[in-house]
């Protein structure tokens, strides 16, 4: 769909770099340059790798919190369990062409299978409030129009498609209306239906919503090819931990305050590498200051930290201030909130100990548990219907009116699945990726992939897949539920305690009657941990999108590195580099340069992503340096 597009991107970028080293062979390069990365994340550890592996210049990586990975986050419990907070699956494997790069590291440090098993299709039941049962069959291919035609609408956008996603969209549920393939009595359970997926919609592209997000940006967004979607047992954070073992000089804790760019720093430099450490050339042309005191003076730095801490600090971060237009991609462009909910009913032993069966009357251990995603119809409108739409919004049972508004964006709850990690059980090899193959599962990427709609009887046997948990479910061995709140929602949630919180998510269990926990699990004895992206200070957000309004010029300039002439250095000699087809004016090197998912028309939202522009923003460098030797 987006690929006219997408192949014109890349010689723009090989031309860039290309234009980038022809302009550098009038620089000086330094004798041996020193590069400060900021950020840990993916596109920082991949960006000091390459830096490292070239050999030609001294990397210090400076990472404000005390682990690597940014939002690659497993948190380990004290079950053994480990819970996937952040990123959860390889969006592709890639192919020889283009290799995903952290796929390539989890193969290196021996975490994944060369071919792992991706996540097959997913099922799930639908659930009303206030039913006591499932949806009957009639209804069931009334959901299965329903989502066809939103497949329709936006799977196969032109990359120049014009608006919102959810301008489409409200085509889309009007033609469906219209085409007469929903009974009268099935436009409340279509309207449901509609609502819920856009949640999902929130969650796969991070946006706060479809009627905010540009339709181009969505269309031009792709997988990569290849094993579409598959979770790593050990934890995405394992892999930053393999990559951050082989950087040399990574520095936690050293959460950076301000970068001086542009002119020559005050005092010496020496080649150290320490802490106050210059570059060893004659005058440093950044000079970073940490909240610990700590200080760098560098060539170059590779600025990985997310769009949400660029947009809440980039006045104070930056002296002298950022270009008007990368200050304006900044603010142009978004970061929406993705959230999760786990619930931890104990390890299986405990649970196993405690004699308490809340779900069924089968030991926890007995392996009678099916893995099972529910997926939550609530009765609110979509908020991009017009008036004209004749989709209307059902009236709330009085519990659910009573609920947070927040809790209304809760779409998805399962248990089992590749956002939590199991244990080994005695006798039984570690299972977390088989058993997610096998889930019921609501994986939000996973959902993306459908596409229009099947004729009858196809349609019929993929709705069957599509809401009915598979025959023979994996077991799961232990009693983490995960729930998925996006948007608007997913933001006030983090302003919501605890105790709030779980109060809420018990009186929704209610509402839902058919929401049945596993064997043994008890709302009793449940933990609660959730992730906090939004309001986190070292993120401010989940992943980013293009917004209505904006554009991937935004997306470029953002990513386009800020370049200096190799003499006297002075912020007002800046070049103007506002896209990413921009090359530097000739003998000057880039001083910034910018990396992370959201640099990434393309693959933006996503530790690949993050990862080859990362590598991208090194290679620029190097391509810099190269003619200078
Ligand atoms: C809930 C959730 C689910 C996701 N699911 C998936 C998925 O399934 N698949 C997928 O591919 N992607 C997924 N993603 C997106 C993916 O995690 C990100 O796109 C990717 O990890 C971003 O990497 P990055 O290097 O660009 O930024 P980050 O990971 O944010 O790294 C930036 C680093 O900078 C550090 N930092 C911030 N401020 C400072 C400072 N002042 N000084 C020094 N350091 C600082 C941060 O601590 C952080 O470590 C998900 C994200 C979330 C939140």
């Amino acid at each position: 769909m987006a690929a006219p597009l997408r192949t014109a991107v890349a010689p723009l970028r090989a031309a860039a770099t290309a234009a980038t080293a022809a302009t550098m062979s009038a620089a000086a390069a330094p004798a041996r340059p020193r590069v400060a990365v900021i950020g840990a994340g993916f596109a920082g550890l991949a960006a000091a790798l390459e830096l490292q592996r070239s050999g030609r210049c001294d990397v210090t990586v400076l990472e404000a919190s005390g682990r690597p990975g940014g939002r690659a986050s497993t948190m380990q419990l004290p079950s053994g369990t480990a819970l996937e907070i952040g990123a959860t699956w390889f969006h592709g494997l890639g192919d020889e062409d283009e290799p995903n790069p952290v796929f390539q590291q989890a193969l290196e440090a021996g975490l994944i299978d060369a071919n792992p098993e991706a996540e097959q299709w997913w099922s799930s039941q639908f659930l009303l409030p206030c039913a006591t049962q499932p949806l009957s069959k009639e209804q069931q291919v009334a959901v299965t129009h329903t989502l066809a035609a939103w497949g329709e609408a936006i799977d196969d956008l032109p990359p120049d498609a014009p608006g919102t996603t959810a301008d489409h969209l409200r085509r889309a549920g009007e033609q469906l209306l219209a085409s007469g393939k929903l009974g009268e009595e099935h436009l409340e359970l279509a309207e449901r239906v509609w609502r819920w997926r856009e949640q999902l919609q929130r969650a796969m592209d991070g946006c706060h919503s479809t009627s905010e997000q540009s339709a181009q940006g969505h269309a031009l967004y792709d997988e990569m090819p290849g094993g579409v979607n598959c979770p790593l047992p050990a934890g995405m954070q394992a892999v930053a931990e393999h990559m951050a073992a082989k950087v040399a000089d990574l520095r936690f804790q050293h959460a950076v305050q301000r970068i001086e760019w542009g002119s020559a720093p005050s005092g010496t430099s020496n080649s150290s590498g320490g802490s106050g450490s210059g570059s060893g050339s004659c005058a440093a042309r950044v000079r970073i200051a940490c909240s610990n005191g700590d200080s760098l003076e560098a060539d170059a730095a590779i600025v990985t930290v997310s769009l949400g801490v660029l947009q809440a600090r980039h006045h104070q971060l930056f002296s002298p201030a950022l270009p008007p237009q990368k200050v304006a991609a900044i603010e142009r462009l978004r970061i929406g909130c993705v959230n999760k909910f786990f619930l931890d009913f104990g390890a299986p032993e405990d649970v196993a100990g405690s004699g308490s069966s809340a779900g069924g009357g089968e030991s926890p251990t007995s392996g009678s548990s099916p893995a099972v995603s529910y997926s939550l119809l609530w009765s609110e409108a979509w908020e991009g219907a017009s008036s004209s739409d004749t989709f209307t919004a059902a009236v709330p049972s009085a519990v659910e009116a009573q609920l947070p508004s927040w809790a209304k964006g809760i779409f998805s709850i399962r248990f089992g699945g590749p956002e939590t990690k199991r244990p080994q059980l005695a006798g039984k090899s570690p299972d977390g990726h088989a058993a997610a193959a096998g889930a019921a599962d609501t994986a939000p990427a996973a959902a993306g992939s459908s596409s229009g709609a099947p004729d009858n009887n196809e349609e019929e046997e993929e709705e069957a897949q599509f809401i009915v948990p598979s025959a023979e479910p994996e077991q799961p061995r232990c009693y983490q539920g995960v729930a998925w709140v996006s948007g608007e929602a997913a933001v006030e949630m983090e302003a919501a305690s605890d105790e709030e919180v779980l109060c809420t998510l018990r009186q929704l269990a209610g509402l839902f009657p058919q929401l049945q926990l596993p064997p043994g699990a008890s709302w009793d004895r449940v933990r609660l941990y959730r992730s906090r992206w939004g309001t986190d200070p070292l993120f401010r957000g989940s992943y980013s999108y293009i917004p209505a309004g904006g554009s991937p010029a935004d997306v470029a300039a953002l990513a386009a590195p800020i370049c200096l002439p190799a003499g006297p250095h002075s912020a007002a000699a800046v070049s103007a580099a506002g896209g990413e087809a921009a090359a530097p004016a000739a003998g000057s090197t880039p001083v910034l340069l910018f990396a992370g998912e959201a640099c990434h028309v393309k693959y933006i939202g996503t530790m690949h992503g993050a990862a080859i522009t990362g590598q991208a923003a090194a290679a620029q460098l190097l391509a810099a340096w190269q003619h200078t030797e």
